[in-house]
């Protein structure tokens, strides 16, 4: 997604690129990796960490959790090789950070899952107390702006520089991506937090290493500070997130392919505008979509207990009450019955 009329400036000093494999697999991988990283660094761009995770969150048991401290034995063999390359793993428990701290990780992000939970939170920032470290909050799963912000203050206050990364949202439907990606929330987190620096992680909002980079752009383009991204030796083996993982030669390609524009003009801020309209109707489209599928499978149950397609006192009721919807959320009544009209004749088509 590159727009037209942007004037193409390098990449700012100030941006920060850290990427590397959803999990550490092996020394061999990580030393491709950081291989393919120390080669960016010389090539001008300003990589900041190679990421590697060393204890994997899994949603479900049964997976890949990590090769946690046999990894970490790894990431010091990568440190000796490569000093000038900072090492950035996840943390979930004080254990981690103690084992972390004892091999001479450099830096931490906390991950979507462990930042939904407060208790979890404050252990961590109780556990890196005093380390004078910078750490990386991903948002939680769940759209929750306060919960996101909680945990950076729970870090702020036992004294760590705190910055955000923005890695989508779980919702029933991202299509065409894995996490939605809700770009208002770290926008607000942006305007409610002067100063914070929000970095975007492109692989964990796409799901699949073919819409990294139009993600990747659009983070540039919302001013967001540096990115997160998720790079495999050979992505189709690995043994997580594989689909998402780019490979060294795709990641340069990103990276080549990314416009940086003057971004205080008045056609850029309205190209950013557009860039948002485009995303959120196309989250509108998704949840249509949702809708009309739930439509079909009445449609299979009203036909299977012989009952009539349009039922109108439910009608009624759905239509009053989604007006009210409407009215409570600032929105025109009266709108809402004109779009829900729309929506329910198409409903009743589907469903004859
Ligand atoms: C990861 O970065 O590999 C990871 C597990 O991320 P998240 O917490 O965003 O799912
Ligand atoms: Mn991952």
């Amino acid at each position: 997604m590159r727009t037209a009329g942007g004037t193409r400036l390098p990449i700012p000093a100030g941006f920060s690129l850290i990427a590397g494999p959803c999990s550490a697999e092996s020394l061999t991988q990580l030393r491709t990796v950081a291989a393919c990283l120390d080669g960016l660094r010389r090539r001008g761009y300003p990589v900041e960490a190679l990421r590697a995770g060393v204890w994997k969150p899994r949603t479900r048991p049964g997976h890949f959790e990590g090769y946690g401290e046999e990894a970490l034995g790894w990431l010091q063999q990568i440190k000796a090789e490569f000093p000038d390359l900072p090492l950035m793993i996840e943390v979930a428990t004080p254990a981690h950070t103690q084992a972390a701290l004892k091999a001479g990780i450099d830096r931490f992000w906390v991950g979507a899952r462990t930042v939904s939970n407060p208790f979890t939170v404050q252990a961590l920032a109780d556990s890196l107390r005093g380390s004078g470290l910078t750490i990386r909050v991903k948002n939680p799963v769940s759209p929750d702006l306060a919960l996101w912000i909680g945990a950076m203050e729970r870090f702020e206050k036992a004294g760590l520089k705190v910055e955000a990364v923005h890695r989508g949202f779980g919702m029933y439907n991202a299509a065409p991506y894995r996490n939605a990606p809700l770009w208002e929330l770290p926008i607000e987190l942006k305007q409610r937090c002067a100063g914070l620096r929000v970095l975007c992680d492109p692989s964990h909002i796409a799901g699949q290493a073919r819409y990294v980079s139009e993600i990747a752009q659009l983070a540039v383009d919302l001013e967001m500070d540096g990115l997160m991204v998720e790079l495999h030796p050979a992505p189709e083996t690995a043994l997580s997130d594989a689909a998402q993982q780019l490979t060294p030669e795709a990641f340069s390609d990103l990276l080549a392919g990314l416009c940086f524009k003057h971004i205080h003009t008045n056609s850029d801020r309205l190209e950013t505008l557009r860039r948002l309209i485009d995303e959120t109707d196309r989250e509108l489209i998704a949840v249509l979509a949702h809708r009309f599928d739930l439509v079909r499978q009445m449609g299979t149950v009203k036909k299977e207990e012989n009952l009539s397609v349009l039922q109108l006192n439910r009608w009624q009721t759905v239509l009053a009450q989604r007006a009210e919807w409407a009215r409570a959320s600032g929105l025109n009544p009266e709108f809402a019955k004109t779009l829900f009209r729309c929506i329910h004749t198409e409903s009743v088509e589907i469903q004859r």
